[in-house]
């Protein structure tokens, strides 16, 4: 899920996952469909 949050009078995007920042909703959320904390690809 990503979250908002305001930080330099700029609103951010969160991914809840990762706790990664973007500037951009859609990149959040796409960010967010390639995270998997879980089962992080490059640990394989
Ligand atoms: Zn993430």
């Amino acid at each position: 899920m990503v979250s908002t949050t305001e930080r330099d009078g700029m609103t951010w995007y969160k991914c809840d996952v990762c706790g990664m920042l973007f500037d951009s909703k859609e990149d959040a959320g796409q960010h967010e469909e390639n995270c998997d904390e879980s089962d992080p690809s490059y640990l394989q």
